[in-house]
């Protein structure tokens, strides 16, 4: 400890993908002439095109965030009554459930995948459950296969929040195409990027219509047929998002050294966890979560995170809290017993990962943390 200096400039936990600024002058020249700028314009409809084909899924329609496409696919589906949900995800995804006068119904998580345990399920669900909202937490697949199981024999639906998700392959195959419906948020904070922004990915082209019917005031063309919102992708946002698809890989390649460096330092010290997926599957890059054990690490969370703070690394406690000790949800029935979620969400710290992050950076932020090891 007593040789490491704190970084002169501060590291953030996030730092957005953008495209240099003259570059969006140029992509939006077009745009400027026609005057089309929103409403589903040419941007849009690229970036749409593009999406489709770059994370392989059959349908796909953009919306202003990921929050308004959780809020869009829960009315196109016409969900009633209870939703199981996971309490270790972003506030959006239980949020999006209130927005829509469901019931979320909170079921824990497995320890190691931090992702709702399906074991758990079954005895979770009523005549009143209509639908399984799931969240790839970090990018780390569900057990989709036995959520689709469930969701068959119930005759549920299945959404997977996929903000941490997107691009993820798993056995060569693009997660987004599991479930009725997966959303993606493309907020400046996530590896790919329109500022704001988000994307609905389904199977069925029916599907895609009513979530576009949603999007746009509920709005046929003939008729007002739902309580429908605002949720179009302006062609400025669809413009950054064009750009940024290009810079994509790289900024891939960049995240995944860093990853690496994270793993092989971190990955040697007891008491820490590291974030490792199975092998089959292809990382989103948009987190790193390392989890402290402390009884055999011998310093708390709290300690390592406000030491990264002094030595100028930005870290978080991401998820902590749980949605389920939110005001909102904390006398539901369903938010008491979640004692995994509980643990895991007091374990859990995420270090920064973009490519503002030197190699020689990640090295320093390991042996800082590792300096704290009793
Ligand atoms: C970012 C995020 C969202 C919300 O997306 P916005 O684009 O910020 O509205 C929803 N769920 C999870 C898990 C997220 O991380």
């Amino acid at each position: 400890m007593k040789n490491l200096k704190p970084f002169k400039k501060r590291i953030n936990i996030f730092s957005p993908l953008l495209p240099e600024l003259k570059d969006i002058t140029k992509e939006l020249k077009d745009t400027w002439s026609t005057g089309f700028v929103t409403n589903n314009g040419p941007k849009a409809k690229e970036l749409e095109l593009k999406l489709k084909k770059f994370i392989d899924v059959p349908n796909i329609t953009l919306v202003t965030n990921g929050t308004t496409a959780l809020i869009v696919s829960l009315k196109a589906l016409d969900l009633k009554g209870e939703i199981i949900t996971t309490p270790f995800t972003f506030a959006a995804t239980t949020f999006s459930a209130s927005w829509n006068n469901l019931k979320p119904v909170f079921c824990d998580i497995d320890y190691d995948s931090m992702n709702i345990d399906t074991q758990k399920i079954e005895s979770l669900i009523t005549p009143k459950t209509s639908a399984i909202l799931a969240t790839h937490v970090y990018g780390m697949p569900c057990d989709v296969e036995k959520i689709k199981k469930i969701a068959d024999k119930y005759s549920l639906k299945v959404i997977y929040d996929g903000a941490h998700s997107f691009n993820t392959k798993i056995h060569g195959k693009s997660l987004s195409r599991y479930g009725d419906i997966t959303i993606h948020s493309f907020h400046a904070t996530k590896l790919f990027s329109t500022v704001e922004g988000g994307g609905i990915c389904c199977k069925d082209f029916k599907l895609k219509e009513r979530l576009e019917m949603v999007k746009n005031f509920g709005n046929t063309g003939i008729k007002y047929e739902a309580v429908g919102l605002n949720g179009r992708m302006s062609d400025l946002h669809a413009a950054v998002g064009l750009l940024n698809l290009r810079s994509y890989s790289n900024e891939v390649q960049t995240r995944e050294k860093i990853f690496s460096i994270y793993t092989k330092n971190l990955k040697k010290l007891d008491g820490i966890k590291v974030f490792e997926l199975p092998k089959d599957v292809f990382n989103s890059f948009q987190y790193y979560p390392i989890r402290i054990i402390e009884e055999r690490f011998g310093c708390s969370r709290e300690k390592i995170f406000k030491t990264l703070d002094k030595f100028n690394v930005q870290s978080r406690k991401y998820f902590d809290p749980l949605c389920s000790d939110f005001e909102c949800y904390k006398n539901l029935k369903s938010a008491k017993n979640l004692s995994v979620a509980k643990k895991v969400s007091q374990e859990v710290l995420c270090l920064p990962l973009h490519s503002k992050v030197l190699p020689e950076y990640a090295k320093k932020i390991c042996l800082i943390i590792q300096s704290l090891k009793r």
